[in-house]
């Protein structure tokens, strides 16, 4: 998971505008934070850390064009070579491309271009796409044959904001894994992995991007092209489970009201008797509060969030993780003393955060803790460019639902089906989602994984 923008300006404040849409996306992630720009050639600026971290005012040079990105890794270190946007300087000019998503043939593609002479900076995925594409670029003259043979050799989920000397071209892989939509601006155009970028901005969402679908932005004109043809789509759930904001609308479904959807069903599936509903802050919120009012249960706050430490989940290393927990939760004892509670998690991945949730809300005097979870337990890696690896780290790959309720130490435990799930997105419109971390089903083929 990473966060992905482009803007075009006319008043060349596009670096302005890429580093308040980084602002709006720092949630997808918080490692590094790069914006490259081009006004009579192309400068970029990439460092570790947050967006305000990273950037001063003088760092925002008047430019028309500029894209940007903020990571979290999964293919790659967690270090300052793997930050984006890569550039690579090429025959046809400079090339700067920012990248959400994980390539699952990398190491293979990687191999194959080292043969042919490339020379990689970074160990990250990303890089690959922008060697391949200058290569691309000499041979094809055409935007569209270039996309059509780029992603002829990609597998995975790849998501793309590429700047080309004075042009942005912005496309989504053709199974639409990582979202990407696009608006309008006052003097100009942005594209960005969230429409809650464009609200930010006070912009116009003109559309989603469609899986195989490409805008360029060039002189202040939009083009659209369909460079992939594909019969299915594979946009990941888990965008509407945790990862994206609840004020973002992907392919046409609003996040929050995917969750509060995904939390009355949860609420029907798994009723229980408790004094009141919570949640774990901040991403079970929305899906507490659809629990809350399908059950007829109040809906109270007992967890307050301390909002300057970053989310655990999205953290890359276990012990930060388990610290950060400590640091960013506290109860309040009050509302928690001698009451039965309904607690309400969007996911459970290794069950730390849980396990010590609990814990702490024993420890305040709650009488009973249910944990209701709003998806389906996750029983296998993401391949596609989220921080669920291996199965050891996943505590449903080898745990059964009873065996959880243990570790975490709740007096009950019950996640939201997959039937569930899907029927709370179907509600909204949505269909054909990648769904493997659920069913260890994917959709395209992964060595020694099951394919749908
Ligand atoms: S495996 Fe899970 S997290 Fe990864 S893309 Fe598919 S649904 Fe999303």
């Amino acid at each position: 998971m990473c966060g992905i923008a482009g803007a075009y300006s006319e008043n060349f404040i596009a670096g302005k505008y890429i580093y308040y849409a980084l602002f709006s996306l720092q949630h997808r992630g918080q490692e590094s934070a790069g914006i490259a720009f081009y006004s009579d050639g192309l400068r970029y600026k990439k460092q570790m850390g947050l967006v305000s971290e990273v950037f001063s005012k003088e760092d925002l040079i008047p430019a028309k064009y500029a894209i940007g990105h903020v990571r979290y890794s999964t293919t790659g270190l967690s270090r300052l070579e793997n930050a984006q946007p890569f550039v690579v300087r090429s025959k046809i000019g400079n090339i700067a491309v920012a990248h959400n998503g994980n390539l699952v043939n990398h190491a293979e593609l990687r191999r194959k271009l080292e043969n042919e002479g490339s020379v990689f900076t970074s160990d990250s995925d990303s890089e690959i796409i922008a060697q391949m594409l200058s290569k691309i670029l000499l041979i094809e003259g055409d935007y569209k044959e270039c996309l059509q043979e780029l992603n002829s050799k990609l597998i995975g989920s790849h998501s793309c904001v590429l700047l080309i000397n004075d042009k942005i071209i912005a496309y989504r892989d053709p199974l639409g894994f990582r979202p990407l939509c696009v608006g309008e601006i006052e003097d100009g155009y942005i594209v960005c992995s969230e429409s809650c970028a464009i609200d930010s901005l006070e912009g116009k969402f003109i559309r989603d991007l469609e899986p195989g679908e490409a805008v360029i932005i060039e002189d202040g004109e939009l083009e659209f092209i369909k460079f992939a043809k594909s019969n299915r789509k594979a946009v990941c759930i888990f965008e509407y489970i945790y990862f994206a904001r609840p004020d973002s609308i992907i392919d046409g479904i609003n996040v929050y009201k995917a969750r509060t959807e995904m939390g009355r069903i949860l609420a029907e599936e798994s009723p229980t008797n408790a004094d009141f509903v919570s949640a774990v802050p901040d991403s079970g919120i929305t899906a507490a509060i659809g629990y809350a009012t399908r059950s007829g249960l109040p809906y109270m706050e007992c967890l307050i969030k301390n909002r300057y430490v970053g989310r655990t989940f999205i953290m890359p290393k276990q012990e930060l993780r388990e610290l950060l927990v400590k640091l960013k939760v506290n109860v309040i004892k009050e509302n928690a003393m001698n009451k039965r509670i309904v607690l309400v998690d969007d996911s459970i991945v290794r069950a730390t955060t849980s396990k010590k949730i609990v814990e702490m809300l024993k420890r305040a005097g709650a009488k009973e803790v249910h944990v209701r979870v709003g998806s389906p337990p996750i029983i296998a890696p993401c391949y596609f460019g989220i921080d669920m690896k291996t199965r050891k780290e996943l505590v449903a790959s080898s745990h059964s639902v009873e065996e959880i309720k243990e570790i975490v130490g709740a007096d009950s435990l019950c996640y939201l089906s997959l039937k569930g799930l899907l029927t709370a997105l179907k509600k909204l419109g949505g269909k054909e989602f990648c769904t493997a971390c659920l069913t260890g089903k994917y959709p395209v083929p992964v060595p020694g994984e099951l394919t749908e």
